[in-house]
């Protein structure tokens, strides 16, 4: 027995909570060659994403910039809550405006209105292209354009529009297919492509800056609109039945329903509030990290899972409430649950503190794996980066952490009338990786070799290999585990200096 090490079932039976750093997972045959590896994979039961990476919800990690670049690269962002209802909604409209095929609802300008008004359009999201319609609404005539160029170098910010907008224009009509506006676009060689429908009324703009990001960014996160996804956390309390509606104003595409015990009736009566009344919405439960908390919230509608409790970086639940799961077991048993009984995927939430970290959650049944502290010092997290010892960090806080709790975080953690507050996390920091751009590329490339090395091709294949028997683990002994990280040397250089300091 065990000369090929373990299949999961064997591997998980004994009573033992196992978690990343316990197993290794054994190699198979190399059939293909790296490039060949796709890691497309389900978010939720209805979205697709191409890159198994999803931002947690953190006031630390996810703001609308880490959600634009991380829905770029494939995966999605997963906008914080520890704010107020119009902060929240104006980081989702930020990410959905930030890439478009037609923007069907462009912000448009009378010719009465003047050049300051740009300004702060520019200011709060971020582009300054206009069309300007007779009356200054939509669907009515389209009349001129003011773009950069005819604003730079103005120094009376008070002109009205109509005497700086251009009106020779290239427009093209409505109906006309993404691909034809693309190439009038391209051939226009403008940087805006109006459409109008035959009476000369705008309906819809096209930019050309989005074709470059189309280019750049080939594995994007996007709906049918070109725009990107996102998603946004809320607490399970009546009052963000609120938050809940301005989010969907906003665009929002997937809703977290932030909960450290995810399987509480507040929760279960709150997914099917959503499920009822937002239909169109993706919703994930949890967090859990049983199989009959899975139950519970996919029988009230959930359309995914989180699975974790008291495995993050932050968190000090296990020690203070003795309540919680080791991560790998939690990841093992809900998926295989969760797969079984509907379908539905799962995200692994919390713990991932190594990169090889995520190829074991995955393959422990996991579609996806949420981040928080290897996120958390990338430039894209909310927060300044400042020095300690000579050593470039990012503040990172756990959202029940006195400090978080003291800002309105504590809904995760029904605690908001206690007296006593009963801290489940804590405030550190983080050190500096640079951009997420890189530093994602950095950690899919390193999964696509455990695939290669492994012998899948896909995620779906890993899981099904998983679940046949055919991926093998076997558990690493304390030496073992010395042995697998680097030793015997008077020195050496950290081939990724930010993970090996935050090494567990
Ligand atoms: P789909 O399968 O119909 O969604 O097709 P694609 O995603 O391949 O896109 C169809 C056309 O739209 C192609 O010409 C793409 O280059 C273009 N396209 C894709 N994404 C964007 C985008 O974000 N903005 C713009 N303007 N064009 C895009
Ligand atoms: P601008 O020239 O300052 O307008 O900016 P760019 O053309 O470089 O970029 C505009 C970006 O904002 C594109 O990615 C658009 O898809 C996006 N966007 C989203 N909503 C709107 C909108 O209502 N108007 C304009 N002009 N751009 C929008
Ligand atoms: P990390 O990736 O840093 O290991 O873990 C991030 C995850 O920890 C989050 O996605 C969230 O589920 C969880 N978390 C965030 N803040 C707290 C906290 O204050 N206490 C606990 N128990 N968990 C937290």
């Amino acid at each position: 027995m065990g000369a090929n090490g373990f299949d999961a079932e064997n591997f998980f039976a004994s009573g033992d909570g196992i978690t990343y750093g316990d197993f290794i997972i054994l190699p198979g045959h190399v059939g293909f060659s790296v490039e060949e590896v796709d890691l497309e994979t389900n978010l939720t039961r209805n979205l697709r994403i191409k890159r198994p990476i999803v931002s947690s919800p953190m006031d630390t990690v996810t703001e609308s910039r880490m959600a634009i670049y991380v829905a770029l690269l494939g995966g999605i962002g997963v906008i914080h809550y520890n704010n107020t209802i119009e902060e929240q909604a104006n980081e989702v409209t930020k990410v959905k405006r930030f890439e478009n095929g037609f923007i069907t609802d462009p912000v448009v300008l009378g010719p009465d209105n003047i050049i300051a008004d740009v300004d702060s359009i520019k200011e709060n999201y971020g582009f300054s292209g206009i069309p300007i319609t007779e009356d200054g609404t939509l669907n009515t005539r389209l009349i001129g354009i003011v773009t950069k160029r005819d604003t730079d170098f103005e120094e009376n910010r008070n002109k009205k529009l109509r005497e700086v907008m251009t009106t020779e224009l290239v427009t093209a009509p409505a109906g006309i297919t993404l691909a034809e506006g693309n190439r009038i676009l391209k051939e226009s060689k403008k940087g805006k492509l109006p459409i109008v429908d035959k009476q000369g009324r705008l309906v819809s703009l096209m930019s050309r800056t989005d074709l470059r990001k189309n280019e750049d960014f080939p594995l994007a996160s996007k709906n049918k609109d070109k725009q990107l996804l996102v998603g946004a956390a809320i607490s399970t309390r009546a009052e963000d039945k609120e938050r809940l509606s301005a989010l969907g104003r906003a665009g929002v595409d997937v809703i977290v329903i932030d909960s450290s015990q995810g399987d509480s009736v507040y929760q279960i009566n709150m997914i099917k509030y959503i499920k009822k009344t937002y239909p169109h919405l993706e919703v994930v439960g949890g967090n859990v990290v049983t199989a009959s908390q899975c139950k519970s919230l996919i029988d009230a509608g959930a359309d995914a899972l989180r699975i974790g409790m008291g495995s993050g970086s932050i968190c000090v639940t296990q020690d203070t409430i003795a309540v919680g799961r080791a991560q790998g077991s939690a990841i093992y048993h809900c998926a295989k649950f969760a797969r079984e009984y509907a379908n539905i995927p799962i995200i692994a939430d919390g713990g991932i503190a190594n990169i090889g970290y995520i190829a074991k959650a995955l393959a422990l049944g996991a579609s996806t794996v949420m981040l928080g502290s290897l996120l958390a010092g990338t430039s894209e997290a909310p927060g300044e980066y400042y020095y300690e010892n000579g050593v470039r960090l990012k503040k990172y806080r756990g959202m029940a952490s006195l400090e978080a709790m003291e800002k309105g975080g504590a809904k995760r953690y029904f605690s908001e009338k206690d007296k006593i507050k009963v801290a489940q996390g804590v405030s550190g920091a983080v050190v500096d990786k640079g951009s997420v751009v890189h530093f994602v590329q950095y950690l899919m490339q390193s999964f696509c070799h455990t695939l290669q090395d492994v012998g899948y091709r896909t995620i779906n294949d890993l899981h099904k290999a998983l679940y046949n028997g055919t991926l093998r683990f076997e558990v690493r002994s304390i030496s073992a585990q010395k042995e697998g990280a680097v030793h015997s040397l008077y020195s050496y250089t950290e081939p990724h200096e930010g993970l090996v300091r935050t090494r567990m």
